[in-house]
């Protein structure tokens, strides 16, 4: 096994029960039962599919405080977090795809030049992937994997699903919900570490989603590669937060505070850098400073998740004070082993790591810019895209800002919360990945296209059949003209077409090259 669970709770420090890892020599038997399982399930209908999924909604939401408390338990977020990120929003979750896989899986009519291909109708049906390896993260543990189990369900997969290694209790709580609504086997569950994701990635799956770092995701990426499986590839962050002299100040400060101390930082659209207008620098700069020292610890924010996430951030943090940046508040490990003190910092000099690298922590990086096209070429200086935001007073000019910022996802006067909705697609450019999670885009991975051709043409042979003769040779020179050609050219194709078709159609020019 890569990495041992958690023995203990970040929160309460208080022993989590015992779980045990699946061997990775048995990550092979549950897909073959998941792949079993997908036949029947992929020959029922969407509707009937919806109708099975649908039913987890009253578990989840009914189940909400237990969900919130193995969550908070493990994570060490704040309980009325987890009701708030990842019961709730999931109960919408279902409701959405369930309400409208149908008509997104609808097959679509290709349409056919009657005339070059007489006879002829084509349809695209979306057929489901086959079994799906979900490999996931410990920061929204029910949340993030709900977003792929759904669709994935509803479009005719099997899904085999990895939770982090941190957050073993709260991915066997979610298969759970699931128990006797789906077919033995169709939602596999894999609990380990790397070595046991790297087995589900090797194992006879069709696709792979994967949420997590950009180390670990280019591993997959890579294993992924030598057997040529698809792979979508969700990954970090290091978002932006842009304020404009006219931004009503206090919402950008309560917003970008909410947007950097969620789940004390440890989010992927986490706000990591605020580019503010130095006319009003230090008013969001005080007010921020304000609302961060006004966060009860335990409260509002809870500890980070593991050590060696806030190892990360104290490093990030000491080098940032090293090359000259200003603590205003925080800058230092809480009580106990893992808690962070929420930090913000008046920042100069943007080449260090907290300026470039994800730090996944509650810390605020203040940076002043002279212009807005100053702002929008510092947000898109890192190798990052996944989300970013503007606060503004003037909507129009906030977008148009927005439409040149390198990120999946950007909010104009909010932050970070787009993934909650489940019609609005969560993606990322850059080193944040390439994958879709929510809206209909998501289907694209989650299902792939296979097109049917019905010919009803009675005809012996199609025109361009063999034999090549000069007669076709000219048909198809006509052919080009007549749909590149200026109207004379056009003219003259006709002419030409109406004389070599018959020809062609009715053997002669064959009989001729004899
Ligand atoms: P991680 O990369 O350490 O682990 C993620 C998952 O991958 C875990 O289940 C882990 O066991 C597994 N894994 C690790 N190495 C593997 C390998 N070689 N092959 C197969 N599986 C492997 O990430 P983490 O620390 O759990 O999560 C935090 C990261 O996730 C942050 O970078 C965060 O930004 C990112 N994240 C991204 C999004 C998004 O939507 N873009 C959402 C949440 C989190």
């Amino acid at each position: 096994m890569s990495a041992p669970f958690p023995t203990k709770s970040p929160k309460t420090g208080e022993e989590l029960s015992a779980v045990t890892a699946t061997p990775a020599s048995e990550v092979p038997e549950i897909v073959l039962r998941a792949r079993e399982a997908q036949k029947t399930w992929a020959e029922m209908s969407v509707a009937a599919r919806c109708r099975q999924v649908s039913k987890v909604k009253s578990r989840l939401l009914g189940r909400a405080e237990e969900i919130a408390k193995v969550v908070s338990e493990e994570t060490g977020k704040p309980e009325v977090e987890a009701l708030l990120s990842e019961a709730l929003p999931s109960g919408d979750v279902v409701d959405y795809w369930t309400a409208n896989a149908e008509e997104m899986l609808e097959s679509l009519d290709v349409e056919i030049d009657r005339l070059a291909y007489p006879g002829k109708s084509g349809w695209i049906h979306r057929e489901p992937r086959g079994v799906i390896a979900l490999i996931q993260p410990w920061n929204f543990p029910v949340a993030l994997p709900l977003r792929t189990i759904i669709p994935a369900l509803c479009a005719g997969n099997a899904v085999v699903f990895k939770p982090s290694e941190v957050t073993p209790r709260s991915g066997e709580l979610l298969v759970s919900l699931f128990k006797d609504v789906l077919p033995e086997g169709l939602l596999g569950l894999v609990l380990g570490g790397r070595d046991e994701g790297k087995a589900l990635c090797e194992a006879d799956v069709d696709l792979v989603v994967f949420t997590g770092s950009v180390a670990s995701g280019k591993k997959v990426a890579a294993t992924c590669a030598e057997r040529l499986v698809p792979c979508a590839l969700e990954l970090g962050g290091k978002d932006a937060a842009i304020v404009l002299a006219d931004a009503n100040l206090d919402r950008a400060a309560n917003g970008i505070v909410w947007g950097a101390m969620v789940n004390a930082g440890q989010n992927c659209a986490s706000v990591e850098r605020v580019y503010v207008d130095k006319s009003v620098e230090k008013a969001l700069t005080d007010k921020i400073v304000a609302a961060v020292k006004a966060l009860r610890p335990g409260v509002d924010i809870g500890p980070m998740t593991t050590t060696q996430q806030r190892e990360i951030v104290a490093r990030h943090v000491s080098e940032a004070k090293e090359k000259g940046a200003e603590i205003l508040t925080g800058g230092e490990v809480g009580e106990g082993d893992y808690a962070y003190a929420p930090t913000v910092l008046s920042v100069k000099d943007e080449s260090i790591a907290l300026m470039q690298e994800e730090t996944f922590g509650p810390v605020i990086p203040i940076v002043g810019v002279d212009s807005p096209d100053d702002a929008v070429k510092r947000a898109n200086g890192t190798r990052f895209g996944l989300t970013a935001s503007v606060w503004t007073r003037n909507v129009k000019k906030g977008q148009a800002l927005g439409r040149r910022l390198r990120a999946g996802v950007v909010t104009i006067n909010n932050h970070a919360f787009t993934g909650a909705l489940p019609g609005a697609p969560w993606t990322g450019v850059g080193d944040s990945g390439w994958g879709v999670t929510n809206s209909p885009f998501a289907l694209d991975a989650l299902t792939r296209p296979r097109f049917i051709l019905v010919d009803r043409n009675r005809a012996k042979k199609e025109l361009y059949w063999y034999p090549y003769t000069d007669t076709l040779r000219a048909i198809a020179v006509a052919f080009a003209k007549l749909r590149g050609g200026g109207p004379f050219t056009k003219l003259g194709a006709i002419l030409k077409l109406l004389t070599l078709l018959p020809k062609r159609l009715l053997g002669r020019d064959a009989k001729a090259a004899k």
